[in-house]
């Protein structure tokens, strides 16, 4: 399998899953994606049904990364997909489902469910990928006899998703900047309290967006780059896309009795790397039949799904809301649709992302492209934060299951498309543990809490405090790297 970029740079040469594995953009500013998407035969489909998740993730993991030899990826596979590390579970005897389903009740003619992915050490999804990506980084690392300083900044969930994904892996170091005094208590706990020497909690004196800029500017310092092996591992890391391909198989099958059947699924979405890969799998021929986008206040992907206009918005149009992790401006993964959904015609691409960065978006409705959005089965739907109080208290009172906010977004978002016998999965993104304001504010008592997390508030703790300055921040990373 060879990777191109959307934007066309590298067409004739060579990029392994590999290759691209440790990097993030492709030098021309666009993202990888597979020259083509590997088709999921019938008979495959079949013999899949049955699968544990990690034999799943083995073989469709393998469709996109053949430079890894088969028999260590289903070792890499089978280390990271055990009960043992997605245990936080809802029902115990589910753990070895990694991710179980959950069904609601019946709505509007059909079965409602969640599809559980956040019971992985940070109570959020985003754990589904970066502990696979946590092994093929160390796996890959030591093949090559080389070393990885991660640098990010983080305002909670793809912070710890990291650190507990990397933490006491050989060849790796984290350096994770996040604003100091700023986390809730639960979170500052879950980052702090790791003791793995490996990683590094920086507590920059400053807000979220002050950290992004640390790491911005250090980025920027190629020669610092290049000599400190910095690299990152946020959401458009092609592997972590891919890797989140795996649930949405797991999911239809847990759905469904036989793969004549179609489902829809409900995805909470901020940087579009989540339903990008719901995206991927319906290519591969999984009988998806819509895939609807569920946002918050952010609504910069509804507007899209809903008219045609990509609209970015600015850092003063970007709001703080209760399902915080849905709050974007621009979505980083969303060019890897847009170059589908233009035929992959590179030249076009690039010329609506210079538009995106000189006018500040684009409009696919007069050209006719937009209909085509329709053939790849998208819709969407956006939530308030009355909309999120709302749902949890009714999906608790009607069900006994309590939801986070984020997956409340997709839970009204969901209602809002069910189809009569077209199974409609919603998927969990995170546990209400992680957002407790609101569940007290809807249900007026405390979110339920893992067992594996009592008292950790209580952990000590492990972290630098450092001025909102780049250069103490350079002079930290190189002292611990020398
Ligand atoms: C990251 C995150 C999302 C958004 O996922 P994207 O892949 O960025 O669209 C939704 N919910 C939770 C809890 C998250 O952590």
């Amino acid at each position: 399998m060879n990777y191109i970029s959307t934007r066309g740079a590298g067409i004739g040469e060579r990029h392994t899953f590999s290759d691209i594995l440790l990097g993030g953009l492709a030098k021309d500013g666009g993202l990888y994606l597979p020259n083509e998407y590997p088709k999921v035969s019938a008979d495959e489909l079949a013999r899949w049904r049955a699968l544990p998740y990690a034999d799943l993730a083995f073989e469709i993991l393998r469709k996109f990364s053949d430079d890894i030899p088969d028999e260590d990826l289903r070792e890499l596979t089978r280390r990271t997909y055990t009960a043992q590390v997605y245990c936080n579970v809802r029902d115990e005897e589910n753990a070895a489902q990694i991710t179980p389903l959950k069904t609601l009740g019946v709505e509007g003619g059909t079965p409602l469910s969640l599809l559980e992915l956040s019971n992985g050490p940070t109570l959020a999804f985003k754990d589904m990928a970066m502990q696979l990506l946590g092994n093929l980084f160390e796996y890959t690392l030591a093949k090559h006899g080389q070393t990885l300083n991660i640098l990010g900044a983080t305002s909670g969930d793809t912070g710890s998703a990291a650190e507990y994904a990397m933490r006491g892996k050989k060849g790796i170091r984290v350096f994770m900047l996040s604003p100091h005094k700023k986390m809730s208590a639960f979170q500052t706990a879950q980052m702090y309290s790791l003791q793995d020497p490996n990683i590094f909690n920086i507590a920059i004196e400053g807000v979220f967006d002050d950290c992004q800029d640390i790491v911005k500017a250090v980025s920027n310092d190629h020669a610092f780059k290049a000599q400190q092996k910095i690299g990152t591992v946020n959401s458009i890391n092609w592997a972590r896309v891919v890797a989140q391909v795996v649930y949405y198989f797991k999911g239809y099958f847990a759905a469904t009795k036989s793969n004549d059947e179609r489902v829809s699924f409900t995805v909470p979405s901020g940087n579009f790397g989540n339903v990008c890969a719901g995206h991927i799998a319906r290519m591969m021929g999984l009988p998806v039949e819509k895939l609807v986008v569920a946002t918050n206040e952010n609504d910069v992907l509804d507007e899209f799904f809903r008219t045609g206009i990509y609209r970015v918005r600015k850092s003063s149009e970007t709001y703080h809301t209760s399902s915080p992790s849905m709050d974007i401006s621009k979505a980083s993964n969303f060019e890897r649709f847009v170059f589908d959904l233009l035929g992959r015609d590179p030249k076009r691409v690039l010329q609506l992302f210079r538009d995106v960065e000189e006018k500040g978006g684009f409009d696919l409705q007069a050209s006719g492209d937009f209909a085509r959005v329709q053939e790849f089965g998208f819709v969407s739907g956006r939530s308030s934060h009355d909309d999120r109080v709302d749902t949890i208290r009714d999906v608790f009172e009607q069900y006994d299951t309590m939801i986070d906010t984020h997956t409340a977004d997709g839970v009204k978002v969901a209602r809002e498309h069910l189809q009569a016998g077209i199974p409609m999965i919603v998927l969990e993104t995170a546990q209400p543990i992680k957002f407790g304001e609101t569940i007290r504010e809807a249900l007026e008592r405390e979110p339920e809490r893992p067992a594996a997390f009592s008292g950790i508030e209580d952990l000590p703790q492990r972290f630098e405090v450092l001025g909102n300055d780049a250069e103490r921040v350079k002079a930290f990373v190189a002292e611990r790297t020398r």
